[in-house]
């Protein structure tokens, strides 16, 4: 049975082995789970001092730090949800989700973050005494009215998370202990975790990947996670020579970066990975062998979203795979592929993915609206991705519903021309759009960020890229427009933004 509460995989841990290490910062060494332990129920006491009630909003801005770690289980412990973002957020975009969450409270982890710091000190946030060092802790918002609370305690929202905002506004989505505890415990069984197991944490843990994924994931099974506040290509390059490393979890962008920094002759790595894994975005077959050709171990695939927990598919550690899919459903959770009638398409065909099991979230707080269009009879989340079966069952992601581009007629998925522009070896990252013209046709057009080594002529790099698509892609699939730019607007996953490249296409290119 799973623990009713997120801290309680904490106290199982601290009860087995109070010494193991739970959290290793760079600056402070290890934390063992009983210290881990006694930091939750400090802060927990620290919440109720401050006037927290089951049912508040507990809003956290911070980088991947011990405190941060710490305070989402006590917001957990005392009924509470947390509401965590990342310190690179913008100011309007925080004071957004604190409008829209009713937080009670803000703490800031300055400790190890500028950023959080001068949002801090912007919202007259206050120094107070943290389990490890200091954060800042916003004055309480009277106005906040707790959420009932649920009597099933695991039943009770966890967190409420931001999605990434690829698609447009971010959306609020409520996840419960239940939920969060079962993709926990499911992926650690799946990775085969054990408590000497050392994994990167170094996704943020505002996301839910990095929350649920690597950071619940890796202290529910008592094995040690490597904090990292942000992600640099040296600093997890010396990660790997120095902290015996066991598990890579990363996103696609953060790869690039690790095999761009090294360019294109780098030798293996030694390193004492068992295998790496990326998710959250789309995995092209050429990162993936240059990875697993570095690394010297599979690199391993999954699919999720917000909205599910996050972990819907992932590779079988037991079967590496050479191709790009994200895998079969874990265990419990079933997809389907359904074309706009809802009905099943055959295997092969590409449709909309829907997703069912304890992985799908309560709902959207404070959305019914887009609750209900989202979340179908019979408990089938709808994904708003476009995937297809193979043979086999494993899932193929082909793109999103939103982003697919209808040109003459004809269906452009933005992922296929991406795919083909991310072989090319001028080329770092790239996303596609689609700009409606005045017929109401659509154009299909390239943003493209160059290796450093091609950034210097960005029309000869245009040039080459016309000539190499032509020759890959039918006509229709072609970019009207390729646009170089210095770096794509990018999430702190490394999530490209795309609305922003819409609204750029939009202008005169
Ligand atoms: P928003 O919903 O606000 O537009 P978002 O969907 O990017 O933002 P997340 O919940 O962080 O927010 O991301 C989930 C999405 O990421 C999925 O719906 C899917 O489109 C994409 N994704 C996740 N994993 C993969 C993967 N392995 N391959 C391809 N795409 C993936
Ligand atoms: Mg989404």
């Amino acid at each position: 049975a799973l623990p009713s509460r997120l801290a309680y995989a904490i106290a199982a841990q601290a009860r087995r082995a109070p010494a193991s290490p739970a959290l290793r910062e760079p600056d402070r060494g290890d934390i063992g789970y009983g210290d881990l332990w006694h930091a939750i129920e400090s802060v927990a006491g620290q919440l109720r001092a401050l006037g927290v009630r089951p049912g508040d909003r507990v809003m956290a801005v911070g980088e991947n730090c011990a405190n941060l770690v710490a305070l989402i289980f006590a917001t957990g412990l005392c009924d509470a949800w947390i509401v965590n973002v990342n310190a690179r957020l913008s100011a309007r975009e925080i004071a957004s989700i604190r409008e829209h969450s009713g937080a009670r409270r803000v703490f800031y982890t300055a400790d190890i973050s500028p950023d959080a710091r001068a949002h801090g000190e912007r919202d007259g946030a206050v120094p107070a005494q943290a389990p490890f060092g200091q954060w800042l802790v916003g004055a309480v918002n009277d106005d906040c009215a707790p959420e009932p609370v649920h009597a099933d305690g695991a039943l009770q929202p966890a967190a409420l998370i931001y999605t990434t905002g690829t698609t447009g506004q971010p959306k609020g989505v409520l996840l419960s202990h239940r939920t969060l505890l079962y993709v926990a415990t499911v992926s650690g069984r799946l990775r085969g975790l054990v408590p000497t197991d050392r994994a990167y944490g170094v996704l943020p843990i505002a996301h839910v990947y990095g929350l649920a994924s690597v950071m619940l994931g890796t202290l529910n099974a008592g094995a040690c996670l490597v904090l990292a506040p942000r992600f640099s290509a040296p600093a997890l390059l010396r990660a790997l020579r120095e902290e015996r490393l066991t598990i890579l979890q990363g996103v696609p962008a953060m790869y690039a970066r690790v095999l761009e920094q090294l360019g294109p002759d780098a030798s293996p790595l030694p390193n004492s990975l068992r295998f790496a894994y990326a998710g959250g975005s789309p995995l092209t077959p050429g990162l993936k062998a240059a990875v697993e050709r570095l690394l010297g171990v599979a690199l391993h695939n999954g699919y999720g979203m917000t909205e599910s927990g996050p972990t819907i598919c992932q590779t079988d550690l037991a079967a590496p795979r050479n191709d790009t899919s994200v895998g079969h459903p874990i265990p419990g959770v079933a997809v389907r592929v359904v074309d706009a009638a809802g009905a099943d398409v055959p295997v092969g065909e590409p449709g909309e993915i829907r997703v069912r099991g304890p992985n799908v979230m309560l709902g959207y707080y404070r959305d019914p609206a887009l609750t209900a269009a989202t979340m179908h009879p019979g408990g089938w989340l709808n994904t708003g991705d476009m995937g297809r079966l193979g043979p086999d069952g494993a899932l193929f992601i082909v793109g999103r519903t939103k982003e697919l581009i209808i040109r003459s007629g004809f269906n452009v998925y933005p992922l296929e021309v991406e795919t083909v522009l991310n072989a090319h070896p001028a080329v770092t990252q790239s996303a596609v759009v689609g700009r409606t013209c005045g017929d109401g046709n659509e154009e299909v057009i390239a943003f493209v960020e160059a290796a450093p080594r091609h950034a210097a002529d960005p029309a000869a790099l245009v040039a080459e890229l016309t000539t190499y698509l032509g020759g890959a892609l039918a006509p229709y699939k072609c970019p009207a427009h390729i646009v170089v730019l210095p770096a794509l607007p990018a999430a702190a996953t490394g999530k490209i933004l795309k609305g922003r490249l819409r609204d750029l296409a939009m202008q005169p290119l």
